[in-house]
């Protein structure tokens, strides 16, 4: 799948859209989830036109992946998720139900959320 420049989250990363930022570094911006599922709902994404993890995996330098996954990392820390845990989550493609077509990771705490995901 071709990297769409107009989607939301390209447009965030252009400021062409406002979001409630909450970390950046030069590799990824992390901001409030706009539509929050639990008491806290940050999303993480790369600054850089990748559609999904797969992509990314594949394509990104290695330098912007241990930038990404790090920053990934600082923002679950500075959320205060390490204690008591929390949940990561890359949805990917249609029947993963990702909606925006550029990587995000989930970050969802402030709740327990059981073992695993709701059937559909
Ligand atoms: P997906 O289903 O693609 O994994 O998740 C996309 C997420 O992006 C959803 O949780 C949705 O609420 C969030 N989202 C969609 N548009 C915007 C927006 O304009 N700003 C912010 N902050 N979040 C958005």
């Amino acid at each position: 799948m071709a990297y769409d420049p107009n989607n939301v989250f390209a447009k965030i990363l252009r400021g062409e859209i406002p979001c409630k930022a909450v970390y950046e570094d030069e590799f990824a911006l992390a901001f409030h989830d706009i539509n929050p599922q639990a008491p806290i709902h940050v999303l993480v994404i790369p600054k850089a036109p990748y559609v999904s993890m797969l992509d990314f995996s594949a394509e990104a330098p290695a330098e912007m992946v241990v930038g990404f996954i790090r920053a990934v990392g600082t923002v679950a820390r500075q959320l205060g998720l390490e204690e008591p845990g929390f949940r990561m989550l890359a949805n990917i493609g249609a029947d993963g139900g990702q909606e925006v077509p550029h990587l995000h990771i989930h970050l969802f705490g402030g709740q327990k959320f059981g073992r695993m995901i709701a059937k559909a």
